[in-house]
């Protein structure tokens, strides 16, 4: 009977306090089609941001931002922090908003984290397919697949080529922060759909876009974002053949 009034309140709190936003950079379908020149740099995409992911300009290694502090991930494994004016090629970066505690039980894989956190965004009346969540998750983690990614061979080659190849480093044991967010599964190709986690160790020797990963004790917490793409100014017909791209291939689960 009085669900009306709290989904009224709930909207209201929603639309009043919890927005923040989130920017990314050059759209997915121009990333993969092999577009790899600087766009922005490190600064301007990440400074002042809660968290944040992304690639290298040159694919020189997948990027990782906490509190804006930004790493890049080379195929060597060791995180190195990059400086501001340096140039990345892709990224994804949260601004403001509030953050919601998140429940994840132990012995969740990204599936089980994917479908975790859309239960808590429907009991939270939020539809995941409207919105931009940002996601940390600090803790500890079992079976833990990072990958990331080197220059391409040669000119011309495309992600999904590069990534055919991709360094991957595996953790039986493993303690750190995932970042990153859950888009819409609906994609036009400007978007990665659905969930896409990005790392960096507690002990920042290691970390890369996250292939496979299990809770084991964790904390987490989300924010309800709006989106904006920032336009590209490079090569912005690239989008044409977005809808062929397999992006659970190459960014999702192994199995
Ligand atoms: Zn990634």
């Amino acid at each position: 009977m009085l669900d009306h009034v709290l989904d009224r309140i709930r909207a209201s709190r929603l639309g009043r306090l919890d927005h923040g936003s989130v920017t990314q950079v050059r759209s997915a379908s121009a990333l993969f089609a092999g577009d790899f020149s600087g766009t922005t740099t490190v600064g301007s995409e990440f400074s002042h941001t809660r968290l944040g992911l992304g690639v290298m300009h040159d694919l020189e290694g997948e990027l990782v931002s906490l509190r804006s502090t930004t790493w890049r991930i080379p195929v060597e494994g060791i995180p190195e922090e990059v400086s501001p004016e340096e140039e990345i090629a892709f990224g994804i970066a949260a601004h403001g908003g509030i953050a919601h505690d998140v429940h994840f039980d132990p012995q969740l894989d990204i599936e089980g984290i994917l479908s975790a956190l859309d239960a808590y965004l429907l009991r939270t009346h939020v539809d995941h397919e409207h919105v931009v969540c940002a996601l940390e998750i600090q803790g500890t983690f079992s079976d833990v697949v990072l990958r990331t990614v080197g220059h391409p061979e040669w000119e011309g080659e495309s992600l999904g080529e590069v990534l055919d190849h991709e360094t991957r480093f595996s953790f039986p044991q493993w303690s750190g922060t995932l970042v990153g967010f859950r888009y819409p599964d609906a994609t036009t190709g400007s978007t990665i759909p659905g969930l896409h986690l990005h790392a960096i160790s507690d002990d920042r020797q290691s970390g890369g876009h996250v292939r496979n990963a299990t809770t084991t004790s964790v904390t987490a917490s989300v924010w309800i974002d709006d989106l904006h793409l920032r336009q590209d100014h490079a090569r912005p017909t690239e989008a044409g053949d977005s809808g062929s791209i397999d992006f659970g291939a190459y960014e999702g689960p192994i199995s």
